[in-house]
């Protein structure tokens, strides 16, 4: 059986759509036909080599979607043919298969334990996460990266309480998702940074009480301004700056304000903050995958932010098809997505 997949196979090169031959199973394994994947700023930062040299390349990629599984390996209990599933790059229960490689025209492919940039993919059976058949596929990709970390952050995290103040930079895909879960807990006011006017409107209509361009004022005079001087109760950094991420540690209180930083800064590059916010009782730490439990959590997000698809429906911006997957790429760099989609199409809904 073969597979289309868009492949790294050179840093800051495009990627390659190539023809693969998928391998039979190993233990643990399942074999997902993908239905919709996500792009997130981790492909971004794998593509330009931000953590350094990379050994696995040439390699798939992509760490959210959903699909239905056509045929599982030995072992595998958690799923079977027909189900459909979130994939997940956080680890959940399951067996825990090793990678994979994939044979194309005078390559091999490297591949981990979960890639979704191909039509049919090889999932360890540990990254995988059944959902009942009546939640829609598209919103459910999301369930993968974008709303366990950014929901997970707001509710694991910071657990948030009605009536507490929180300050979003960032409203991508993590961004948002943190928004939905700041507004289902009745979190006031729920602010919201960024540089790009149409996904501060996205903000808006998924629950932030206000909006600020950050090109258009100093945001921690705005945010006081909003807030007082006391400073808001958290911060979410969302999006992989350094003076963003020290803005987000200034502009939490003293005495108990949290800020959770859940962007990614190229290896070696460090953030600057004054010890004195320390001893003063700011609080910063950083968030692996918004302490989701992806097992517990994503039925609990599902129940939650999928009850009604049209409600997340403003989270995705973009969609395309495999063949267009450089275009998605380059938008996401500019900073011009909210969440970007891949649908593969084959896939009966
Ligand atoms: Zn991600």
């Amino acid at each position: 059986m073969k597979t289309l997949a868009a492949i790294l196979v050179q840093l800051n090169a495009p990627l390659e759509i190539v023809e693969l031959e998928i391998p039979s199973l190993k233990r643990g394994q399942v074999l997902v036909q993908i239905a919709y994947s996500g792009l997130c700023h981790t492909q971004l930062n794998e593509w330009k080599g931000s953590k350094g040299p990379d050994p696995f390349l040439p390699h798939t990629l992509g760490h959210e979607g959903s699909g239905i599984v056509l045929e599982v390996g030995e072992g595998v209990t958690k799923v079977k043919p027909g189900d459909h599933v979130v994939l997940s790059w956080l680890k959940g229960t399951g067996l825990d298969a090793p990678s994979t490689t994939y044979q194309g025209p005078n390559i091999t492919v490297n591949s981990g334990a979960i890639s979704t940039f191909l039509e049919k993919a090889v999932i360890s059976e540990n990254r995988l996460i059944p959902i009942p058949s009546e939640i829609p596929l598209k919103e459910a990709a999301l369930l993968g990266c974008a709303i366990p970390t950014g929901a997970g952050v707001v509710m694991n995290n910071m657990q948030i309480k009605e009536g507490q103040s929180v300050v979003i930079f960032g409203v991508g895909g993590i961004g948002l998702s943190a928004i939905l879960a700041a507004k289902h807990a009745k979190a006031n006011p729920i602010i919201a940074i960024d540089i790009r006017s149409e996904k501060l409107e996205k903000a808006e209509l998924l629950g932030a009480t206000h909006i600020v361009n950050s090109l258009d004022c100093n945001p921690l005079t705005k945010i006081s301004e909003i807030l007082g001087n006391n400073g808001s109760d958290f911060a979410l950094e969302s999006v992989g700056r350094k003076e963003v991420m020290e803005m987000a540690f200034q502009c939490v209180r003293p005495f108990g304000g949290l800020c959770v930083l859940a962007g990614n800064l190229p290896k070696g590059e460090k953030i600057q903050i004054d010890p004195f916010d320390l001893i003063k009782g700011k609080k910063i730490i950083g968030t692996w995958g918004g302490g989701a439990n992806i097992d517990r959590d994503v039925p609990l997000f599902a129940n939650i932010f999928l009850k009604d698809a049209n409600f997340l429906k403003p989270m995705i911006s973009h969609e395309v098809k495999l063949s267009e997957i450089n275009e998605l790429m380059s938008a996401l760099n500019n900073g011009q997505i909210a969440r970007g989609l891949i649908g593969f199409g084959g896939v009966c809904i």
